[in-house]
Protein backbone atom coordinates (compact mmCIF):
# COMPACT_ATOMS: atom_id res chain seq x y z
CA UNK A 1 0.00 0.00 0.00
CA UNK A 2 1.47 3.38 -1.04
CA UNK A 3 1.75 5.54 1.66
CA UNK A 4 2.29 9.38 2.59
CA UNK A 5 5.57 9.80 4.20
CA UNK A 6 7.44 12.78 5.64
CA UNK A 7 10.92 12.09 5.89
CA UNK A 8 12.86 14.47 8.14
CA UNK A 9 16.96 14.57 8.02
CA UNK A 10 18.27 13.59 4.15
CA UNK A 11 22.20 13.40 5.31
CA UNK A 12 24.30 10.53 3.85
CA UNK A 13 21.75 7.74 5.50
CA UNK A 14 18.11 9.58 5.18
CA UNK A 15 18.92 10.62 1.48
CA UNK A 16 19.30 7.31 0.16
CA UNK A 17 16.56 5.39 2.68
CA UNK A 18 14.11 8.18 1.21
CA UNK A 19 14.92 7.35 -1.76
CA UNK A 20 14.10 3.89 -1.59
CA UNK A 21 10.96 4.82 -0.17
CA UNK A 22 10.06 6.68 -3.32
CA UNK A 23 11.57 3.45 -5.87
CA UNK A 24 8.76 1.34 -3.67
CA UNK A 25 5.99 3.07 -4.47
CA UNK A 26 5.51 5.73 -1.21
CA UNK A 27 4.79 9.69 -1.86
CA UNK A 28 8.03 11.33 0.27
CA UNK A 29 7.57 14.70 1.59
CA UNK A 30 11.24 15.38 2.36
CA UNK A 31 12.86 18.17 4.48
CA UNK A 32 16.62 19.10 5.89
CA UNK A 33 18.27 22.18 6.91
CA UNK A 34 20.98 21.96 4.51
CA UNK A 35 19.46 22.97 0.82
CA UNK A 36 22.09 20.30 -1.05
CA UNK A 37 20.84 17.68 0.86
CA UNK A 38 17.32 18.91 -0.14
CA UNK A 39 18.43 19.24 -3.66
CA UNK A 40 19.93 15.67 -3.82
CA UNK A 41 16.96 13.92 -2.31
CA UNK A 42 14.89 15.90 -4.93
CA UNK A 43 16.52 14.48 -7.96
CA UNK A 44 15.62 11.28 -6.28
CA UNK A 45 12.25 11.96 -6.17
CA UNK A 46 11.50 12.66 -3.08
CA UNK A 47 9.04 16.24 -2.89
CA UNK A 48 10.96 18.81 -1.08
CA UNK A 49 9.46 20.84 1.19
CA UNK A 50 10.04 23.83 2.93
CA UNK A 51 10.03 23.22 6.67
CA UNK A 52 9.52 20.06 8.65
CA UNK A 53 6.48 21.36 10.10
CA UNK A 54 4.74 21.63 6.26
CA UNK A 55 6.07 18.13 5.50
CA UNK A 56 4.52 16.36 8.72
CA UNK A 57 1.55 17.97 8.28
CA UNK A 58 0.42 16.48 4.70
CA UNK A 59 2.08 12.90 6.01
CA UNK A 60 0.43 10.15 7.24
CA UNK A 61 4.00 8.65 8.96
CA UNK A 62 6.81 10.52 9.80
CA UNK A 63 10.48 9.16 9.30
CA UNK A 64 13.64 10.91 11.00
CA UNK A 65 17.41 9.82 10.80
CA UNK A 66 19.46 13.26 12.72
CA UNK A 67 22.44 13.43 14.11
CA UNK A 68 21.57 12.84 18.19
CA UNK A 69 19.27 13.12 20.42
CA UNK A 70 18.85 16.57 20.58
CA UNK A 71 17.92 17.04 17.30
CA UNK A 72 15.63 14.35 17.59
CA UNK A 73 13.43 15.96 20.44
CA UNK A 74 14.17 19.40 19.17
CA UNK A 75 12.65 18.26 15.79
CA UNK A 76 9.33 16.56 18.15
CA UNK A 77 9.07 19.65 19.99
CA UNK A 78 8.90 21.56 16.60
CA UNK A 79 6.38 19.40 14.80
CA UNK A 80 4.13 17.28 16.77
CA UNK A 81 1.60 20.22 16.62
CA UNK A 82 1.93 20.10 12.90
CA UNK A 83 1.13 16.27 12.49
CA UNK A 84 -2.45 14.68 12.09
CA UNK A 85 -3.81 13.25 15.24
CA UNK A 86 -2.14 9.47 15.51
CA UNK A 87 0.55 9.75 13.02
CA UNK A 88 3.21 7.16 13.25
CA UNK A 89 6.50 8.61 14.05
CA UNK A 90 9.61 6.45 12.91
CA UNK A 91 12.78 7.94 14.66
CA UNK A 92 16.21 5.95 12.71
CA UNK A 93 18.71 7.57 14.55
CA UNK A 94 21.81 6.07 16.40
CA UNK A 95 20.30 8.14 20.23
CA UNK A 96 20.89 7.92 24.02
CA UNK A 97 18.01 5.28 25.96
CA UNK A 98 16.53 7.90 27.47
CA UNK A 99 16.00 10.26 24.85
CA UNK A 100 14.31 7.87 22.69
CA UNK A 101 11.84 7.43 25.42
CA UNK A 102 11.54 10.85 25.79
CA UNK A 103 10.25 11.32 22.08
CA UNK A 104 8.12 8.35 23.20
CA UNK A 105 6.59 10.23 25.69
CA UNK A 106 6.20 13.23 24.03
CA UNK A 107 4.53 12.29 20.76
CA UNK A 108 2.48 10.01 23.23
CA UNK A 109 1.04 13.33 25.18
CA UNK A 110 0.45 15.02 21.86
CA UNK A 111 -1.79 12.32 20.60
CA UNK A 112 1.15 10.45 18.63
CA UNK A 113 2.11 6.93 17.80
CA UNK A 114 5.86 6.38 18.34
CA UNK A 115 8.57 3.81 17.22
CA UNK A 116 12.40 3.68 17.56
CA UNK A 117 14.04 2.22 14.68
CA UNK A 118 17.75 2.45 14.52
CA UNK A 119 19.80 0.89 11.77
CA UNK A 120 23.15 -1.11 10.62
CA UNK A 121 24.19 -1.43 7.85
CA UNK A 122 26.15 2.01 7.07
CA UNK A 123 25.84 3.92 4.12
CA UNK A 124 26.24 0.84 1.68
CA UNK A 125 23.33 -0.54 3.51
CA UNK A 126 21.15 2.17 3.50
CA UNK A 127 21.96 2.72 -0.27
CA UNK A 128 21.16 -1.11 -1.14
CA UNK A 129 18.20 -0.95 1.07
CA UNK A 130 19.93 -4.17 2.69
CA UNK A 131 19.75 -2.21 6.14
CA UNK A 132 18.51 -3.94 9.77
CA UNK A 133 16.14 -2.44 11.32
CA UNK A 134 15.66 -2.76 15.39
CA UNK A 135 12.53 -1.39 16.66
CA UNK A 136 10.91 -0.35 20.19
CA UNK A 137 7.15 0.36 20.46
CA UNK A 138 3.66 -1.16 20.90
CA UNK A 139 2.92 -3.98 18.81
CA UNK A 140 0.34 -1.88 16.24
CA UNK A 141 3.06 0.61 15.79
CA UNK A 142 5.33 -2.05 14.53
CA UNK A 143 3.14 -3.48 12.33
CA UNK A 144 2.19 -0.43 10.48
CA UNK A 145 5.77 0.57 10.10
CA UNK A 146 7.11 -2.62 8.96
CA UNK A 147 6.24 -2.46 5.26
CA UNK A 148 8.30 0.83 5.33
CA UNK A 149 11.03 -0.61 7.11
CA UNK A 150 11.40 -3.38 4.58
CA UNK A 151 11.56 -0.93 1.86
CA UNK A 152 14.64 0.29 3.28
CA UNK A 153 16.42 -2.66 4.60
CA UNK A 154 16.59 -6.51 4.61
CA UNK A 155 16.13 -7.42 8.41
CA UNK A 156 13.28 -5.83 10.66
CA UNK A 157 13.56 -6.72 14.45
CA UNK A 158 10.74 -6.11 17.06
CA UNK A 159 13.11 -5.79 20.11
CA UNK A 160 9.87 -4.65 22.63
CA UNK A 161 8.52 -1.67 24.25
CA UNK A 162 9.82 1.87 23.87
CA UNK A 163 13.60 2.51 23.79
CA UNK A 164 14.11 -0.92 23.08
CA UNK A 165 15.41 -0.94 19.53
CA UNK A 166 17.99 1.70 20.47
CA UNK A 167 18.91 -0.51 23.34
CA UNK A 168 19.52 -3.15 21.09
CA UNK A 169 21.67 -1.07 18.87
CA UNK A 170 23.67 -0.05 21.81
CA UNK A 171 24.38 -3.50 23.15
CA UNK A 172 25.45 -4.76 19.57
CA UNK A 173 28.06 -2.01 19.17
CA UNK A 174 29.56 -2.20 22.44
CA UNK A 175 30.16 -6.32 21.62
CA UNK A 176 31.47 -5.12 18.22
CA UNK A 177 33.35 -1.99 20.07
CA UNK A 178 35.55 -4.38 22.76
CA UNK A 179 35.64 -7.28 20.32
CA UNK A 180 37.89 -5.20 17.90
CA UNK A 181 39.83 -3.86 20.19
CA UNK A 182 40.86 -7.46 21.43
CA UNK A 183 41.66 -8.79 18.17
CA UNK A 184 43.68 -5.89 17.93
CA UNK A 185 45.47 -6.80 20.75
CA UNK A 186 45.61 -10.08 19.98
CA UNK A 187 47.57 -9.56 16.58
CA UNK A 188 49.78 -6.97 17.82
CA UNK A 189 51.05 -9.74 20.38
CA UNK A 190 51.01 -12.37 17.76
CA UNK A 191 53.24 -9.70 16.18
CA UNK A 192 55.82 -9.32 18.99
CA UNK A 193 56.17 -12.89 19.24
CA UNK A 194 56.72 -13.75 15.86
CA UNK A 195 53.14 -14.83 14.63
CA UNK A 196 52.22 -14.19 11.53
CA UNK A 197 48.74 -12.35 10.77
CA UNK A 198 47.70 -15.03 8.07
CA UNK A 199 48.85 -17.88 10.77
CA UNK A 200 46.72 -15.92 13.77
CA UNK A 201 43.67 -15.26 11.46
CA UNK A 202 43.77 -19.14 10.31
CA UNK A 203 43.61 -20.22 13.50
CA UNK A 204 41.49 -17.84 15.38
CA UNK A 205 38.64 -17.39 12.38
CA UNK A 206 37.83 -21.06 12.82
CA UNK A 207 38.37 -21.64 16.51
CA UNK A 208 37.10 -20.03 19.78
CA UNK A 209 38.48 -16.35 18.82
CA UNK A 210 36.21 -16.14 15.81
CA UNK A 211 33.93 -12.90 15.25
CA UNK A 212 32.70 -10.72 13.10
CA UNK A 213 35.79 -8.47 13.75
CA UNK A 214 37.87 -10.75 12.75
CA UNK A 215 36.80 -12.74 10.15
CA UNK A 216 34.92 -9.80 8.34
CA UNK A 217 36.54 -6.51 9.27
CA UNK A 218 39.96 -7.81 10.06
CA UNK A 219 41.94 -5.30 11.32
CA UNK A 220 45.23 -6.24 9.37
CA UNK A 221 45.63 -5.86 6.11
CA UNK A 222 45.64 -9.54 4.10
CA UNK A 223 43.63 -12.56 5.50
CA UNK A 224 40.08 -10.68 4.64
CA UNK A 225 40.46 -8.73 1.21
CA UNK A 226 37.98 -6.49 1.41
CA UNK A 227 38.43 -5.66 4.87
CA UNK A 228 39.30 -1.90 5.04
CA UNK A 229 42.52 -2.30 6.68
CA UNK A 230 43.78 -3.31 3.14
CA UNK A 231 43.01 0.32 1.54
CA UNK A 232 44.48 2.29 4.10
CA UNK A 233 41.92 2.28 6.89
CA UNK A 234 39.28 4.20 4.64
CA UNK A 235 35.79 3.29 5.99
CA UNK A 236 33.54 1.16 6.25
CA UNK A 237 32.44 2.27 9.78
CA UNK A 238 34.01 5.07 10.74
CA UNK A 239 35.66 5.66 14.16
CA UNK A 240 33.43 8.80 15.40
CA UNK A 241 30.67 6.99 14.48
CA UNK A 242 32.03 4.03 17.17
CA UNK A 243 32.90 6.39 19.38
CA UNK A 244 29.44 7.71 19.55
CA UNK A 245 27.64 4.57 19.74
CA UNK A 246 30.39 3.62 22.31
CA UNK A 247 29.13 6.63 23.78
CA UNK A 248 25.58 5.94 24.08
CA UNK A 249 26.32 2.63 25.36
CA UNK A 250 28.66 4.43 28.55
CA UNK A 251 25.97 6.58 29.42
CA UNK A 252 23.20 3.71 29.79
CA UNK A 253 25.71 2.22 31.84
CA UNK A 254 25.87 4.80 34.08
CA UNK A 255 22.37 5.78 34.29
CA UNK A 256 21.39 2.01 35.24
CA UNK A 257 24.29 1.56 37.26
CA UNK A 258 25.56 -1.13 35.42
CA UNK A 259 29.59 -2.41 35.97
CA UNK A 260 31.25 -3.06 32.66
CA UNK A 261 34.60 -2.66 32.55
CA UNK A 262 35.35 -3.22 28.59
CA UNK A 263 32.46 -1.36 27.44
CA UNK A 264 33.80 2.49 29.36
CA UNK A 265 37.28 1.53 28.54
CA UNK A 266 36.77 0.39 25.15
CA UNK A 267 34.30 3.97 24.88
CA UNK A 268 37.43 5.88 26.64
CA UNK A 269 40.01 4.37 23.68
CA UNK A 270 37.62 4.78 20.70
CA UNK A 271 36.75 8.40 22.06
CA UNK A 272 40.52 9.37 21.94
CA UNK A 273 41.36 7.58 18.79
CA UNK A 274 38.19 9.03 17.16
CA UNK A 275 39.55 12.65 18.42
CA UNK A 276 42.35 12.63 16.57
CA UNK A 277 40.84 10.36 13.23
CA UNK A 278 37.69 11.72 13.17
CA UNK A 279 35.25 10.19 9.93
CA UNK A 280 38.73 9.69 8.08
CA UNK A 281 39.72 6.29 9.59
CA UNK A 282 37.65 3.14 9.88
CA UNK A 283 37.06 2.39 13.47
CA UNK A 284 39.59 -1.27 12.46
CA UNK A 285 42.30 1.40 12.36
CA UNK A 286 42.42 1.59 16.27
CA UNK A 287 45.23 -1.34 15.66
CA UNK A 288 47.71 1.33 14.46
CA UNK A 289 47.27 3.14 18.12
CA UNK A 290 47.62 -0.02 20.02
CA UNK A 291 50.82 -0.84 18.23
CA UNK A 292 52.32 2.49 18.10
CA UNK A 293 51.75 2.92 21.78
CA UNK A 294 53.68 -0.45 22.83
CA UNK A 295 56.48 0.83 20.32
CA UNK A 296 56.67 3.80 22.00
CA UNK A 297 56.59 1.99 25.88
CA UNK A 298 59.68 0.05 24.34
P1 LIG B 1 24.39 13.15 8.47
O1 LIG B 1 25.02 14.22 9.29
O2 LIG B 1 24.94 12.84 7.12
O3 LIG B 1 22.82 13.48 8.27
C1 LIG B 1 22.02 14.09 9.23
C2 LIG B 1 21.18 15.15 8.52
O4 LIG B 1 20.22 15.69 9.42
C3 LIG B 1 22.01 16.33 7.99
O5 LIG B 1 21.83 16.44 6.58
C4 LIG B 1 21.45 17.53 8.75
O6 LIG B 1 21.43 18.72 7.98
C5 LIG B 1 20.05 17.05 9.07
N1 LIG B 1 19.40 17.74 10.17
C6 LIG B 1 19.86 17.96 11.43
N2 LIG B 1 18.91 18.58 12.19
C7 LIG B 1 17.83 18.74 11.39
C8 LIG B 1 16.52 19.29 11.58
N3 LIG B 1 16.15 19.81 12.74
N4 LIG B 1 15.67 19.29 10.54
C9 LIG B 1 16.04 18.78 9.32
N5 LIG B 1 17.26 18.23 9.09
C10 LIG B 1 18.13 18.21 10.10
O7 LIG B 1 24.38 11.84 9.38
P2 LIG B 1 24.16 10.31 8.90
O8 LIG B 1 25.47 9.67 8.65
O9 LIG B 1 23.10 10.29 7.88
O10 LIG B 1 23.60 9.67 10.26
C11 LIG B 1 22.27 9.89 10.72
C12 LIG B 1 22.01 8.99 11.91
O11 LIG B 1 22.21 7.62 11.53
C13 LIG B 1 22.94 9.24 13.10
O12 LIG B 1 22.18 9.16 14.29
C14 LIG B 1 23.97 8.12 13.00
O13 LIG B 1 24.53 7.78 14.24
C15 LIG B 1 23.10 7.00 12.44
N6 LIG B 1 23.85 5.97 11.70
C16 LIG B 1 24.77 6.34 10.77
C17 LIG B 1 25.47 5.35 10.08
C18 LIG B 1 26.50 5.72 9.03
O14 LIG B 1 27.23 4.84 8.58
N7 LIG B 1 26.56 6.98 8.58
C19 LIG B 1 25.23 3.99 10.35
C20 LIG B 1 24.24 3.66 11.29
C21 LIG B 1 23.57 4.65 11.97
Amino acid sequence: MSRTVAFIGLGHMGGPMAANLVEAGHRVLGHDLVPAALNAAAGAGVEAEASAASAVAGAEMVVSMLPAGRHVLGLYDDILAAARPGTLFVDCSTIDVADARTAHERAGAAGMRALDAPVSGGVVGAEAATLTFMAGGGEDAFAEARPLLEAMGRKVVHCGGPGAGQAAKICNNMILGVSMIAVSEAFVLGESLGLSHQALYDVASTASGQCWALSVNCPVPGPVPASPANRDYRPGFAASLMAKDLGLAANALREGGVRAELGLRAAELYADYAERVGATEDFSGIVRTIRDQNGEQK
